[in-house]
């Protein structure tokens, strides 16, 4: 579907067909499940989705970092239409199909380490989250998994209770998983002796507590997001994953890298923890991997996927043969377009531009991020970092969308605005969107 790649908007936000289905909406869906903004798409190509009222909105959102190669791109699209023909599904484990042992080989080659690594798929980031889980527990015979404050694993059982936030992820949802321990994430900007020694306190503190605490012998597994996503594009500390992993590898303990959302190029390489000097143990990827198609994935050292005894893993859809087919297509298009080079390019604009903004709206406390994943975290006041009220920040992202903009929010207090465009944006139309965010912070908070 090819849209004109620009912005237009033509009737209030919401338009009158997006207020009629949103009453039906009301009628026939729960509210649990959340809608951010009071739109109903109809269409979508490159960077700009269609709502049905034919406004026209540049997206840096795309729906929580699926489309870094960018909406129904064209191979994208014509690699899943393609499969659709062949087959739909036959399930792996009754007779495999070859995109899943092609993507899992493509997977097994991208993932950091020098070492064999074998791959299996599922349908969610939670789903592929609690499988890294079940494989690390299996082949260390321990309980226990780490977990640190403001990440997000997902929503199943066993990833909600890894994931920090209560509200709206939790609350009310236990009893949780047991062996569960969580331990503070070195958050530069609000580490309270300064991001200095944000680094070596938080990990002089995890090391501390998984020795006293926990005990290293009964620990299957760290689970951590390179860059966290939900949690408020919270890069942490330099030498923090480091120290981490360097301690995992001394006492057995599986490191996991959650690069669900991290990762697929949105940082600007591969997977985030490259840019660590890290190599992880695991990695789970999903998101963007499918190009908007549902598919998750685990690639881990060999022994240790292997460790599982047969028919110990796996569920129905897994690595459906049209959402591998499509995979296959968005990783191709990133080596042969370079978007990883773009990735990094369009970092180096937004921290341009964010840096600028900084200097001229006061509620900006921090600017934070690499590659094409960058977020403002918005204050209150600068000097005690209180975060902007709530009302606030909806009242931006408002202002965004009347604008004929997409943005999201992240964060545990709510109040950063972080963007996911796609990572191939042309650059004009990424300038646009970022002019109207600015205007949008002046229009609510002056
Ligand atoms: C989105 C996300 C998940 C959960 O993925 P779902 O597909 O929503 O289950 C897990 N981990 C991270 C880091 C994520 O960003």
């Amino acid at each position: 579907m090819d849209i004109p790649q620009e912005r237009k908007v033509v009737t209030e936000i919401p338009g009158p067909r997006s207020r009629e289905l949103f009453e039906r909406r009301k009628t026939a869906v729960p509210q649990g499940v959340a809608n951010l903004h009071p739109i109903v798409t109809a269409r979508a190509s490159g960077a700009i989705v269609e709502d049905v009222d034919g406004n026209r909105y540049i997206d840096l959102a795309t729906g929580i970092s699926v489309l870094n190669v960018g909406h129904t791109a064209p191979e994208v699209v014509k690699a899943a239409q393609a499969q659709l023909e062949l087959e739909t599904h036959t399930c792996f484990h009754v007779t495999a199909n070859e995109p899943y042992i092609a993507l899992a080989e493509r997977l097994n080659a991208l993932a950091p380490g020098d070492f064999a690594k074998k791959t299996m798929f599922v349908n969610s980031g939670a789903e592929a989250v609690e499988n890294a889980i079940k494989i690390a527990r299996h082949a260390t015979k321990r309980p226990a998994v780490v977990t640190f404050d403001h990440a997000f694993h997902g929503r199943t059982l066993l990833a909600m209770s890894l994931t920090a936030k209560v509200m709206p992820y939790k609350q009310g949802f236990g009893p949780f998983a047991p062996e569960i321990y969580r331990l503070p994430f070195a958050y530069p900007y609000r580490w309270p002796s300064g991001p200095e020694r944000c680094a070596q306190e938080a990990l002089a503190y995890a090391k501390d507590e998984m020795h006293k605490h926990i005990g290293e012998e009964n620990i299957a597994a760290v689970i951590v997001e390179p860059i966290q996503g939900e949690g408020g594009f919270i890069v942490p500390a330099p030498g923090f994953l480091k120290g981490l992993a360097e301690f995992c590898a001394e006492h057995g303990i599986v490191f996991i890298a959650d690069e669900i959302q991290s990762g697929m190029g949105r940082a600007g390489r591969w997977f985030a923890i490259e840019d660590e000097g890290v190599v992880p143990d695991m990695v789970t990827t999903a998101k963007s991997l499918g190009g908007g198609l549902p598919i998750s994935a685990v690639t881990g050292r060999a022994e240790l996927m292997d460790s599982v005894h047969v028919g110990g893993l796996g569920g129905t859809y897994g690595g459906n043969p049209v959402a591998a087919a499509a995979a296959l297509a968005v990783l191709d298009k990133i080596e042969r377009e370079d978007l990883l080079a773009s990735a990094r390019r369009v970092g180096e604009i937004v921290a341009e531009r964010f840096g600028e903004m900084q200097a001229r709206h006061a509620v900006i406390g921090d600017v934070r991020g690499r590659g094409a994943m960058w977020a403002l975290e918005l204050v209150a006041d600068r000097a005690t970092k209180e975060p902007l009220a709530a009302e606030t920040m909806s009242a931006i992202s408002r202002a965004a969308l009347e604008r004929g903009v997409i943005v999201i929010t992240a964060g545990t207090y709510g109040n950063v605005i972080r963007l996911l465009p796609p990572i191939n944006i042309d650059e004009a139309l990424l300038g646009e969107g970022l002019a109207v965010l600015d205007e949008a912070i002046s229009a609510v908070t002056g």
